[in-house]
């Protein structure tokens, strides 16, 4: 099974994402990339995690 160590300075709830340590709601990543898909941003919503990898099979 792949090694996943939770990275304490990234909270992430995304469960489908194949980076996603979901037992403890962390992101397994030294670092991500965060983008908008809006022109000028406003809200949360408007921001996009590009680190995202869906996951294949179900939260381990
Ligand atoms: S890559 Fe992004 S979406 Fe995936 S677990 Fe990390 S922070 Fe969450």
């Amino acid at each position: 099974m792949e090694e996943h160590k939770k990275n304490p300075c990234i909270r992430c709830d995304v469960s489908q994402c194949r980076h996603n340590l979901c037992t403890e709601h962390y992101c397994t990543l030294d670092s991500i990339s965060v983008g908008t898909h809006e022109e000028d941003p406003t809200v949360p919503e408007c921001t996009d995690c590009n680190s995202f990898v869906r996951r294949s099979g179900g939260c381990e």
